[in-house]
């Protein structure tokens, strides 16, 4: 097979690969010549020595091997990237038609079968993400498929956003020029500010983009509470929907910035609202004491549960937040709750938001969602279905 290395699979992995799983852990591999240099390719078999796929290998990490195709005779070069691409693009066409939304995901990582690889378009920019060093291997070998079918779309500037935590983000060009600070995109209509250099992921949380819209459109005449409100994009959509009054939550000064530069493009002027830089915690306890209350309350905070181990804290805070978040909500109230971590599944994090949790039976879910279509995800991965947001009321 063309100077491809084989390895035999446990029969659970091969079972779990053939479902479409895109990860391999390495103790998924029964036999084989491994460990392998970083970024080799591999053709994965049964013990039987049935094909099931075709992966980029990885030494260092727990996922020994991503899996990029089914089609294990087939070579992962530039051919095979560009009809993963143009798929995956031509799908964004057919959900992004007109400009009323001009900042989305082209390309989803496992979810679009190209494992570890992310690229968010914001208008006629695009920052790629790489996960994993398989990924990188592969985009360094295969750049050129990327950059000529982002042209095709009609990008112009096209980066590598490296960032280490807590490190300033660096860039890499592909294409074009080096992202600016920032950028103005819009969703459903609503302008957005975006800090292209120092904004987390590749700037905004793109896979929101729905549950605020949906916030919008139930923020009519009501006092709103965002908290973990970045770069204010519930807040705006809330303000825009009619909201009376929006209070965002924040430690990170710097997103209120952004988010108070978005409510000016908007042309909503942001002295009407309130921008809080706080720790939510501390925030709801002393509205609590003040007998503040909203009149709809949006929590969506950054992940509580980064592993498997931390599940358990992680549904101790969510409870918490939860009741603190019903605490201060009105009679009436709408409360809604997002995790965005993929180690608590939906029922779990349901449980966070049950009548025990919540402190009072006044509440019912009336809507669950994740994230959009251009986040796709797979059947048999469990793992990509990170983001709950539950509507309560
Ligand atoms: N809702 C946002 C995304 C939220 S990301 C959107 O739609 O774009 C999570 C945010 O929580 C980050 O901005 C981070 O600064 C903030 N954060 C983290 N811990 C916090 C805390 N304890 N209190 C308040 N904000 C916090």
């Amino acid at each position: 097979m063309g100077g491809v290395t084989e390895l035999v699979l446990t029969a659970a992995a091969a079972d779990s690969t053939r479902r479409g799983h895109p990860w391999v852990w390495s103790k998924g591999i029964a036999r084989g010549p491994h460990p392998l240099p970083c970024g080799a390719e591999v053709r994965l078999v049964t013990s039987s020595g049935d094909p099931v796929g075709r992966g980029i290998y990885d030494p260092d990490s727990p996922i020994a091997v991503r899996v990029w195709s089914s089609e294990h005779d087939r070579p992962l070069d530039h051919a095979h990237l560009r009809r993963k691409l143009e798929h995956a693009f031509g799908r964004r066409r057919e959900l992004f038609q007109g400009d009323a939304t001009t900042a989305y995901r082209l390309l989803h990582g496992e979810g679009d079968r190209v494992p570890g690889v992310v690229i968010d378009r914001y208008g006629s920019i695009a920052i790629v993400r790489l996960d994993g060093a398989g990924a990188e291997a592969v985009a360094g070998r295969l750049k050129a498929a990327f950059v000529d079918a982002l042209a095709a779309l009609g990008v112009t500037d096209v980066s590598l956003r490296r960032a280490d935590k807590g490190a300033t983000p660096s860039f890499e060009v592909w294409r074009g020029a080096e992202p600016p600070p920032s950028v103005v995109v819009r969703e459903h209509g609503v302008p957005f500010v975006v800090d292209l250099r120092r904004g987390q992921k590749t700037g905004a949380f793109l896979d929101q983009r729905e549950n605020r819209r949906r916030v919008g459109g139930m923020a009519h005449g009501k006092r709103v509470l965002n908290l973990f409100s970045y770069a204010g994009g519930f807040s705006l959509h809330a303000a825009k929907g009619g909201a009376t009054h929006v209070t965002s939550v924040d430690v990170a000064a710097q997103a209120h910035a952004t988010a108070q530069a978005s409510f000016r493009e908007a042309g909503v002027d942001p002295r009407g609202h309130e921008f809080a830089s706080a720790d939510a915690f501390a925030f709801l306890a002393r509205a609590s004491e003040r007998r503040q209350t909203w009149d709809l309350v949006v929590s969506d905070p950054p992940s509580f549960a980064p592993n498997e181990k931390s599940r358990a804290r992680a549904l101790a805070a969510y409870r918490s937040l939860h009741r603190a978040c019903r605490e201060v909500l009105a009679p009436g109230g709408t409360l809604c709750a997002a995790s965005c971590s993929s180690h608590v599944d939906a029922e779990s994090f349901l449980g966070t938001l049950d009548d025990a949790s919540l402190g009072s039976p006044a509440l019912s879910l009336r809507e669950l969602h994740g994230p959009p279509a251009d986040h796709p995800t797979l059947a048999a991965w469990p793992e990509g279905r990170y983001l709950k947001f539950a509507i309560l009321a």
